[in-house]
C-alpha cells in the first residue's frame, strides 16, 4: 500500500521513525505546538515523486516546505 503521494507504507513508517526533527532548519516536531509552519510535511530530497524510497524521503517543517504545495504528513 502506498499513501496519496505514492509513499509507500513502509517508508512512511521509517521516515517518521528517523526524522525527528525538520531535515533543513532542525526544529523539533516532537516538541513544537504544531501549527502550519511547524508540523511535519514530507520532502523528496530529489525533487522526483517517482522517487519514493527512504533515501529520497524525508520530514521537514511547514515553514520550510513553505513554497510547495500542502504535503502535511
Ligand atoms: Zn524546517
Amino acid at each position: 500500500m502506498a499513501n496519496r503521494w505514492g509513499i509507500s507504507k513502509n517508508v512512511v513508517v521509517f521516515v517518521k521513525e528517523r526524522d525527528k526533527c525538520c531535515v533543513y532548519c532542525g526544529i523539533s516536531f516532537a516538541n513544537s505546538v504544531a501549527t502550519h509552519k511547524t508540523r511535519p510535511t514530507w520532502e523528496h530530497i530529489i525533487n522526483d515523486a517517482k522517487i519514493n524510497g527512504a533515501d529520497n524521503i524525508a520530514l521537514c517543517c511547514g515553514s520550510c516546505n513553505a513554497s510547495k504545495v500542502d504535503i502535511s504528513v
